[in-house]
């Protein structure tokens, strides 16, 4: 049974990954911080599974990191961990780069340790995988795509940490060696995502029959991907990927977030309407824009395509109905977010 190493794996997509990963008989370590952004509640089904060890620690605590290699001596690493809300790198930026750089790069130096210990072949096979995301090429006009050679411009503190840690992981592989693989992918939504990002706060805002808020004019675009697609792609590069190489990773989905609201309002009122007969729409409430906000971000994912077959299985349309259905049958999950609960009950929990 292969063994990953998985960081952040409490999170959005990590929790998904590790739910998938496991299911598919890799035995998981997964190290998660558990800020606000992790949440045990998305792992609970695999309480008492052996295959699963969560262990609550930071990327950055150099000893830990070490502990855990030699001891379950994985055969990759995938680091999702990370600060991850644009807005809250706006508000506190320091966190960001004391997670996403300085903590990925205790973490390199560990896994570089690690991997320098392993015989021939077991090195060979090693493999970092590095998650990152499309926010660190900055903003597109009304044309054009992300290939994995356009110049790194990244717009706020979030993508200019994540940047930092992208070229931290380059210089590891050219200066050590190290096997790394980095992917940068689109915008991801689907089940377990925190209800901070677009889709999930607008679909218990809309639940709740409250204003819908919207940043500017409504019109910045993103390239959405479902989260199961992301962790296809991140199995496949694990897989198959040059060591290296960077993959981009898109869902070929662009849409404007007013119309990622209005497909939700459009999906919420056939499922839920509202007991007042109100269409959701009219609760659509433009706010201030977000300084700095990227207009558009589009990706080219033909490197990915073409070189590793792998293809988004998920349109927008499904991807969204699957999404709207999930946070409708799995109320308690969002009622212990929004609640707080999800948070204190593990204290003293977890070890
Ligand atoms: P998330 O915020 O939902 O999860 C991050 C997880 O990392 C949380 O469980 C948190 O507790 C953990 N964490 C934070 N700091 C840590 C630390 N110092 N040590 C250990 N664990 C720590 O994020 P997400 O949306 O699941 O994103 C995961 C990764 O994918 C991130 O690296 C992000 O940059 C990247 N990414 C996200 C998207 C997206 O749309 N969400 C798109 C592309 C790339």
């Amino acid at each position: 049974m292969p063994t990953w190493l998985v960081t952040g794996g409490a999170g959005f997509i990590g929790g998904n990954f590790v739910l998938d990963a496991v299911q598919r008989g890799i035995k998981v370590v997964n190290l998660d911080a558990l800020t606000y952004a992790g949440n045990l509640d998305t792992l609970s089904s695999l309480d008492g599974n052996p295959s699963h060890v969560f262990v609550h620690g930071d990327i950055g605590d150099a000893a830990l990191v070490a502990r855990l290699l030699r001891e379950h001596q994985p055969d990759a690493v995938i680091n999702f961990a990370a600060e991850s809300h644009v807005d809250r790198s706006i508000d506190g930026p320091a966190e960001f780069v004391q997670t996403n750089v300085v903590g990925t790069l205790s973490l390199l130096e560990q896994v570089r340790d690690y991997w320098k210990s392993l015989d021939g072949s077991r090195a060979a096979d090693f493999r970092f995988l590095h998650v990152s995301t499309d926010e660190v090429y900055g903003t597109l006009g009304d044309t054009g795509k992300f290939t994995e050679t356009t110049p790194y411009a990244p717009n706020s503190p979030y993508s200019a940490s994540k940047a930092a840690s992208d070229h931290l992981v380059r210089a590891f592989h050219h200066t050590y060696g190290l096997p790394v693989l980095t992917t940068n992918c689109s915008n991801n939504y689907g089940p377990y995502q925190f209800p901070e990002k677009l889709i999930p706060l607008i679909i218990a805002k809309a639940l709740a029959g409250e204003p819908l808020p919207i940043y500017g004019d409504g019109l910045n675009v993103r390239d959405w991907l479902f989260v199961s697609d992301h962790c296809a792609a991140i199995r496949r590069v694990l897989e198959a990927g040059r060591v290296g190489e960077v993959y981009n990773v898109g869902g070929e989905a662009e849409r404007t977030n007013i119309v990622v609201v209005q497909t939700i309002c459009r999906l919420l009122d056939q499922r839920r309407p509202l007991a007042d007969g109100r269409k959701r729409e009219s609760l659509i409430t433009y706010v201030q824009d977000r300084p700095g906000h990227d207009r558009r971000y589009a990706i080219d994912a033909s490197k990915l395509h073409g070189e590793l077959a792998w293809e988004p299985a998920i349109t927008f349309d499904e991807g969204m109905a699957r999404t709207v259905d999930w946070y409708l049958d799995n109320a308690p999950w969002v009622q212990r977010v929004m609640d707080g609960s999800y948070r204190l009950e593990r204290i003293g929990g977890v070890a």
